[in-house]
């Protein structure tokens, strides 16, 4: 996310934190604005598969953008039920191939097996804050997002974001030091790599995905019983070939007395 939106977030988050000091643990850190496009539950073989779609799902994209690029503006405030506060996406042209970005999204994880079916629909969004980070606020009495805590913010315009790079996060696991979550596979979108990180970033992800097919291959070959029996038979074998060693050096050893 860029200065001026963090920015402009900080400062709406501030805002809030003035008119009740309780909510700041409620806040959402600055290295972790995002806009989601799918919430999955995988498994460790399902993150695999997702790895996989994810880079399935870059020419898709780029059919969708013609070589533009997607810059969405953001622009007021609104809640989920006055428990998730969130700055707007504008509304305009950009939003259309969002949407787009969003269905081919859901359809390429779908066509492999691994999206149980969001029920909710798209609402992009950015997150500043949400009341369930911090379960005691509810037996404190703070119930809800007052309005009034962000009524100066109601159509303020927050500055431009260009999409420039679609992420496999997990929300579970401990996040990374810049207070981003942690990334499974990233790709990024746009004629040019925004830099030379993310050439980098999407060369170890495809390099970690051979990697991890080879060990899953590794594994299940380890399970097979053939496999087994002969580990077993090398093993027995490579026992007494030790023995027969042992029995060199006893021999060995002796010749030197
Ligand atoms: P996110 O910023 O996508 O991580 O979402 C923050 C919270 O907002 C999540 O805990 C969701 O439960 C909630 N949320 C996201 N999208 C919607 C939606 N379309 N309708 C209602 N709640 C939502």
């Amino acid at each position: 996310m860029i200065v001026e939106v963090t920015k402009g977030i900080k400062i709406l988050q501030n805002a809030v934190i003035q008119q009740d000091k309780r909510l700041a643990k409620a806040m959402t850190g600055d290295g972790s604005f995002h806009i989601t496009l799918l919430v999955m539950k995988l498994n460790d073989d399902e993150v695999n598969i997702g790895i996989d779609a994810l880079l399935e799902l870059k020419p898709f994209i780029e059919e969708i953008l013609q070589g533009k690029h997607l810059i969405l503006p953001f622009e007021g405030v609104d809640t989920f039920g006055n428990q998730v506060g969130f700055v707007k996406l504008a509304e305009g042209d950009h939003m259309n191939p969002l949407l787009e970005i969003a269905e081919a999204a859901k359809r390429t994880f779908q066509e492999k097996g691994i999206l149980a079916g969001e029920s909710r629909s798209f609402k992009p969004h950015l997150t500043f804050m949400k009341l369930s980070q911090v379960p005691w606020l509810r037996k404190a009495g703070v119930k809800k997002i007052d309005p009034k805590f962000y009524e100066k913010f109601i159509s303020h315009r927050f500055g431009e974001e260009m999409l420039h790079r679609i992420d496999l996060c997990s929300m579970l696991k401990k996040k990374q030091s810049n207070g981003y979550y942690h990334c499974e596979s990233s790709i990024v979108i746009g004629k040019r790599p925004i830099g030379i990180r993310d050439l980098i970033n999407e060369a170890l992800q495809r390099e970690r995905m051979v990697l991890k097919s080879k060990v899953k291959q590794i594994k299940e070959l380890l399970f097979q019983p053939e496999t087994q029996a002969k580990i077993r038979r090398e093993l027995f074998e490579g026992r007494s070939i030790n023995n027969n060693n042992q029995e060199n050096d006893v021999d060995f050893s002796a010749t030197l007395t």
